[in-house]
């Protein structure tokens, strides 16, 4: 059983996830159309990590017994300036994600569910590694400060990236 707040809380939640792929697919467009392939692999990699969390959650979900209800995915932004901005843009949105993890961590506290909070633990340290993937990325680019062959060189770094689905 999973009470109805917490129900309501996660199906939100997989909306967020949702969300995040549909905006990172579209910032892994913007590196397409300037021509950066690595920055754009990063992105589509990203694309399926966000699947995974949302398919995690909706697992979850379902085997509590609760109903996963899916609700309108906002349109993301698909105009952006730079790679900086778009990483400082990433960046932001993973720190909001983790807030709201965060939130979903005090709920299932609340509601005494067990269950609930060793499931959210798990996002509660996949945030931390979001988080300080985008902030190193930041960092590079603001050492790179737009210059042409820095760039280059992050842009064939990121261009290795592989999406490997966690054991669990
Ligand atoms: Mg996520």
């Amino acid at each position: 059983m999973i009470s109805k707040k917490l129900e309501d809380a996660i199906n939100y939640q997989i909306n967020r996830e949702l969300f995040s792929e549909y905006y990172y697919l579209s910032m892994a467009s913007y590196f397409n159309s300037v021509g950066l392939s690595g920055f754009e692999n990063f992105f589509l990699v990203q694309v399926e990590e966000e699947r995974f969390h949302a398919m995690k959650m909706y697992k979850f979900l379902n085997e509590k017994g609760g109903k996963v209800t899916l609700q309108a995915i906002e349109e993301p932004t698909t105009e952006f300036q730079s790679p900086l901005e778009v990483f400082k843009l990433a960046y932001t949105h993973e720190k909001l994600v983790s807030k709201l993890i965060n939130e979903l961590m005090d709920l299932a506290i609340k509601e005494n569910d067990h269950a609930a909070k060793n499931h959210l633990n798990w996002f509660v340290d996949e945030q931390v590694e979001e988080e300080d993937s985008m902030d190193t990325i930041v960092n590079k680019l603001k050492l790179i400060d737009g210059e042409g062959y820095g760039l280059l060189m992050l842009d064939k770094e990121l261009g290795q990236r592989i999406f490997t689905p966690p054991a669990k």
